[in-house]
């Protein structure tokens, strides 16, 4: 249940709602705003990666997968000709490996476990690239809103 456009617009539902309560708590400057604007939106979608048709799924894929050839561009010392080469394959492997994983759709990742992993992890990240919690936080409130939307609690 829900789409993409759905689920986008009952995250940022959700996170009006925390925002409203947590009001006296909050004094954001612009970059935790714009963080955790971005992390809401993710959160509300990124549940349904292990959808194929889903657009978090495609995004999920294209961004691992050119992530994954830019990496090898910037990172390896081998002549620029070899890390181009290297770059090609590593984005054809990743393409191909993320379209042949068989995912259970509304499986593991539409479960309150994810939630709270993912939190905890986007909470570490947000502390240690922002110093702040909230846009982790915002990225729990948006997966937490998908979940509510899916109508679908379980623990794992
Ligand atoms: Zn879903």
């Amino acid at each position: 249940m829900g789409d993409f456009h759905e689920h986008v617009v009952f995250g940022f539902l959700a996170a009006a709602v925390t925002a409203y309560f947590m009001a006296e708590q909050m004094a954001l400057t612009q970059l935790e705003l714009f963080c955790s604007g971005l992390a809401v939106v993710t959160g509300s979608v990124l549940p349904d990666i292990d959808h194929k048709k889903a657009y978090a799924h495609r995004a999920a894929k294209s961004f691992c997968a050119v992530g994954s050839g830019i990496t090898i561009i910037v990172y390896l010392s081998y002549p620029i000709h070899v890390r181009f080469i290297l770059a090609a394959l590593a984005f054809l492997l990743v393409y191909i490996g993320f379209s042949s994983i068989k995912f259970k759709h509304r499986g593991f990742t539409h479960s309150l476990s994810f939630m709270f992993l993912s939190t905890l992890a986007g909470i570490g990240l947000s502390a240690y690239f922002f110093a702040s919690f909230l846009p982790g936080l915002a990225l729990g409130v948006g997966i937490l809103s998908h979940l509510t939307l899916d109508r679908h609690f379980k623990i794992s």
